[in-house]
């Protein structure tokens, strides 16, 4: 996933910046304790794809 496109990826609940865990593939929002996948480099910021951590 490309560093520019990640700068501007926000979490969908808090608006808060978002952490891209590459081995895992996902996206972790430490506030909310939330992690969404990242499919086909593609990010899914949606609450209800969101698992919680
Ligand atoms: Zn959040």
């Amino acid at each position: 996933m490309k560093k520019k496109l990640l700068s501007i990826l926000v979490c969908p609940s808090c608006k808060g910046p978002l952490i891209y865990k590459s081995r895992k593939k996902i996206l972790i929002c430490e506030k909310d304790k939330l992690a969404y996948p990242v499919r086909n480099g593609i990010p899914v910021l949606l609450e209800s794809d969101a698992i919680k951590i």
